[in-house]
C-alpha cells in the first residue's frame, strides 16, 4: 500500500469532515451505515452520498456491502490522509518524499517540515497477514473482532513513540522522536546505513561490543529489544550505531525475557560470524550479566502506553508470527502481491464493490513518489 501524497491535496473542507466522520464511526462499526457518516458529518444525504463515493474513488474509504446495511469503512489511505493532515496542522510536516523503506509491517518515507528539515514518516501497516487471510482464517479470527488493523497499528505507533521517547531521554543512540498521529510516527532522519549493507568496518571485534554493551545496557534499564539484528541497527559514517524500530520491545519482567534477551544476543554472533568472521566467546548471558538499576519499562507505562495496551499487542503479534509461520514464504509472497488492492478485505458478509485498476491514479502515484509534494496547505 503506497502512500499517495498527491491525493491529499485535493481535499475540500466537506471531503475532510465526511472522512473524519467515517473514522469516528469506525470506532464501534466494522462497516460504518452510510446513514451514520452522514449524522455525524452533519451534512444532507445527498451531500455526503457523493462525497463519499468521490472518497472511494480516491481509495481513502471503501463502499462495503454488509449483510445487513450498506457503508463503507476507512482504508489505509484515508488513515494516513487524517495522521498526515494532523501533522501539518501541528506543523511537524510539510511536505512528503520519496519512500524509503518497505518492511513487512511499515512503509517509511521522508518528510519535511516548513524549514525544510527532512525527517523519517514510519506508517504501521499491522495486520498485512492476518486480515488478508481473513476469508481462510474466519475461525480463527472469530475471537478477536475488536483487533482491526487501524487499532492494532494505532497500538504499534503508539508503542513505538513512547520507547523512542524514553529512550531518547535518557541518552540511548535512537533517533529523535518528533511527534505520533494515528499509525504514523515522525522521527529523525538518521544518516547512515543498516549495519545490514555494510561488508566492512575497521574494527569488528569493537563494533561488536559496543551492540552488545547496548544488549546489556537496554535490559539494565528493564527492556529487550527483541529484534535487535542488522536491519535495525544504523551505522553512521564515524562508526556509531543507532537503534531503531521498537514495536516488538519488551521489559525485563516479561515471562520470556530471557528468550528473547538471548535471541538478540545471538542474531549479533550470528552475523558477526558470517559477514566479518568475527567470533568471540564473550558474550552477555541473561541471568549473569543483567542487573536491573532503571525502570523505564515503568516510564513507558507511565508515558501514556499502558500495560493493558502492550498485552494487547502483544498478543495480535504473536498470532501474526503464527499465521506467517503457518503459510509460509510462498504464502506471504502470495498476500504481498495482492497488497495494492488493499480494498479485498472482504468476507462473506461484506463485498467490497470498488472499481479496480485505475490507471491514472497509479501513475499519480508513481510520480509522487518522485517529487516532494508539499501537502503544506492541507
Ligand atoms: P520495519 O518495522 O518495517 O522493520 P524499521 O523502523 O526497521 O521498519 O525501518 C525500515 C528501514 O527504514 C530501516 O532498515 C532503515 O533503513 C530505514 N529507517 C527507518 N527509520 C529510519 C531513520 N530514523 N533514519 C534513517 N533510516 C531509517
Ligand atoms: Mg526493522
Amino acid at each position: 500500500m503506497k502512500l499517495d501524497a498527491k491525493v491529499l491535496r485535493y481535499m475540500s473542507p466537506e471531503d475532510f469532515r465526511v472522512l473524519t466522520a467515517t473514522e469516528m464511526g469506525s470506532k464501534n462499526h466494522e462497516v460504518v451505515p452510510s446513514s451514520l457518516i452522514t449524522q455525524i458529518a452533519q451534512l444532507r444525504h445527498g451531500g455526503s452520498h457523493k462525497i463519499l463515493s468521490e472518497l472511494a474513488r480516491r481509495n481513502l474509504v471503501a463502499k462495503v456491502q454488509h449483510i445487513k446495511y450498506d457503508g463503507y469503512r476507512l482504508t489505509y489511505g484515508g488513515y494516513d490522509y487524517l495522521a498526515l493532515k494532523t501533522f501539518c496542522h501541528r506543523n511537524s510536516v510539510y511536505s512528503v518524499g520519496n519512500q524509503i523503506g518497505v518492511g513487512k509491517e511499515s512503509d517509511i518515507y521522508i518528510v519535511a517540515n516548513e524549514e525544510e528539515r527532512q525527517m523519517v514518516l514510519k506508517i504501521q501497516r499491522l495486520g498485512r497477514v492476518s486480515f488478508r487471510t481473513i476469508k481462510s482464517k474466519r475461525d480463527y479470527l472469530k475471537n478477536r473482532k475488536s483487533a482491526s488493523w487501524m487499532y492494532m497499528s494505532c497500538l504499534a505507533a503508539k508503542k513505538e513513540y513512547a520507547f523512542m521517547k524514553v529512550l531518547h531521554e535518557n541518552g540511548f543512540p535512537v533517533p529523535e522522536p518528533i511527534d505520533q498521529s494515528r499509525h504514523c510516527i515522525v522521527m529523525e532522519l538518521i544518516d547512515a546505513f543498516p549495519l545490514r549493507q555494510i561488508s566492512e568496518v575497521g574494527n569488528p571485534g569493537k563494533l561488536y561490543s559496543t551492540l552488545m554493551n547496548l544488549i546489556v545496557k537496554l535490559a539494565s534499564y528493564g527492556l529487550i529489544h527483541g529484534d535487535f539484528n542488522e536491519f535495525n541497527i544504523l551505522i553512521r559514517e564515524n562508526g556509531d550505531a543507532v537503534l531503531i524500530d521498537f514495536p516488538q520491545m519488551v521489559s525485563t519482567d516479561h515471562p520470556n525475557a530471557e528468550y528473547y534477551f538471548n535471541r538478540d544476543v545471538e542474531c549479533i554472533r550470528t552475523f558477526f560470524k558470517k559477514r566479518f568472521q568475527y567470533e568471540s566467546l564473550l558474550y552477555p548471558k541473561f541471568r549473569l550479566d543483567t542487573e536491573r538499576q532503571f525502570d523505564l519499562d515503568v516510564q513507558v507505562a507511565a508515558s501514556g502506553f499502558t500495560k493493558k495496551q502492550q498485552q494487547e499487542l502483544e498478543k495480535f503479534q504473536e498470532e501474526e508470527q503464527k499465521l506467517a509461520e503457518e503459510l509460509g514464504e510462498d504464502g506471504l509472497r502470495e498476500l504481498e502481491s495482492d497488497d495494492d488492492d488493499e480494498d479485498e478485505e472482504s468476507s462473506e458478509e461484506e463485498d467490497s464493490d470498488e472499481e479496480e485498476g485505475d490507471e491514472e491514479a497509479k501513475e499519480e502515484t508513481e510520480e509522487a513518489k518522485e517529487l516532494p509534494v508539499s501537502i503544506g496547505k492541507l
